[in-house]
């Protein structure tokens, strides 16, 4: 008899994770990414500690904490008189008590190491899933490029557009937030010849848009920004827009001049929709189950989408761990009765955007270790 597949669709964070930990459990796991190849792309993200001690079962906990920046605090400042509202300890305080650093990073340095992490040849580039059908006894995926896989489960790791989740529920867009994000990567050394002080992680807020500000290197030769700013409508074609210099000036106008620095400083700046959905009404079917965006799409300003779609992978792994795949039902109801009121939570917090702009303590998100939870059945994450 061959052995049992699982085939996971999407190798973004979450599924790249997701792969190389079901595959460190003993699974044989095919991984299938509608993209030709990664590339760099310009965005920073942050890695909490929460998910440090998922990246340590992978092995690359150092190579993420020497690559990345590993700042003392998150600061929250009010955007125009500079005002601190939180100083969150991060640092050592961090690796002390929640058990990891805390690192903001390149997302494109990030990636590769986690795409590193799978198996050799089992991740498979240019496979844009189109049909998926479950028979009962398994489950055919068709690709745009007509080749065709049969696997004993499949993981919809396939972000917000989650073809996974539109077999579960039907067709049905994402939620338009009203609010867009800019993001531009700064040359260290820009800022430096500018003058410009920047803080390693430091959120500026007004009351309905803020921009969050930090290095994604160790050596701190980059610097990032990334902006919630309310607009009426995404009427543009795509994922993203390029924006100007001047927009951003006037949507931020009566900001600290830092903020007025970093923008003038940034060469090329992209604008985003945020968008986002309701809690789903279930988490898998039959064969099928979903994880990250695909199943609980936020806001990101709490920056914990990519590390609840981590922890999602590492949950899923855990508990098909414990049942085996032929109890893969079993496996499915435990991973969401253990995940399902924290990612829920977070997104709740995320889409408020309230987090950590006072003096709150983070500990249930960062001191979390999803290897110390204690599995119930029908239990609360
Ligand atoms: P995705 O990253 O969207 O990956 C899905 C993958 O599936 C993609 O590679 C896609 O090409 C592939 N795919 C899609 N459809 C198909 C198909 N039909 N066939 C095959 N492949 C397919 N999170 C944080 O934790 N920290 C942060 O600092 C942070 N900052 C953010 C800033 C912004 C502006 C935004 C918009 C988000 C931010 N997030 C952050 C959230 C984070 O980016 C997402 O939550 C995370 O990327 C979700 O990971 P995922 O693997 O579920 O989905």
């Amino acid at each position: 008899m061959s052995p049992q597949k699982i085939a996971i669709i999407g190798a973004g964070l979450g599924g790249a994770a997701a792969g190389a930990l079901l595959q460190r459990a003993g699974f044989s796991v095919d991984v299938f990414e509608q993209a030709d190849a990664f590339s760099r792309l310009g965005a920073g993200i942050h890695m909490g500690p929460n998910v440090m001690k998922i990246f340590r079962r992978l092995g690359i906990e150092d190579a993420v904490a020497r690559l990345g920046s590993q700042p003392d605090f998150w600061l929250s400042r009010d955007g125009a008189s500079g005002d601190y509202f939180s100083r969150i300890p991060l640092g050592d305080f961090a690796r002390r008590e929640y058990g990891a650093a805390y690192v903001t990073i390149h997302r494109g340095d990030l990636h590769e190491l986690q795409i590193a992490a799978l198996q050799p040849g089992t991740l498979h580039f240019d496979k844009r899933l189109t049909e998926i059908e479950d028979d009962g006894a398994g489950v055919d995926l068709t690709f745009a490029d007509g080749t065709r896989h049969r696997a004993d489960i499949v993981v919809g790791a396939d972000g917000i557009n989650s073809r996974i989740r539109e077999a579960l529920l039907g067709p049905e867009k994402p939620n338009y937030s009203g609010w867009v994000a800019h993001r531009a990567l700064i040359p260290g050394a820009t800022l430096e010849a500018a003058g410009i002080a920047v803080e390693p992680c430091v959120k500026w807020w007004t009351d309905d848009r803020h921009m969050m500000a930090y290095y994604t290197t160790s050596t701190r030769n980059e610097y990032y920004f990334v902006t919630g700013v309310p607009h009426p409508a995404w009427e543009f074609d795509g994922n993203s827009v390029p924006a100007s210099r001047e927009e951003m000036h006037e949507a931020f106008a009566g900001y600290h001049p830092v903020v007025q620095g970093l923008i003038a400083s940034a060469d090329e700046i992209s604008k985003w929709p945020l968008l986002n959905r309701n809690p789903l009404p279930l988490w898998s079917r039959g064969r099928m189950v979903l994880l990250g965006d695909a199943c609980h799409p936020m806001k990101p300003h709490m920056a914990q989408g990519a590390a609840m779609a981590i922890e999602d992978g590492a949950m899923l792994a855990r508990c098909l761990a414990e049942t085996g795949l032929s109890d893969f039902a079993t496996g499915f109801q435990l991973y969401e009765a253990n995940r399902r009121e924290r990612a829920s939570r977070v997104q709740a917090v995320s889409n408020a955007n309230t987090w950590l702009r006072t003096q709150e303590d983070p500990a249930w998100v960062f001191g979390y270790d999803i290897y110390e939870h204690a599995l119930g059945s029908d239990a609360a994450a």
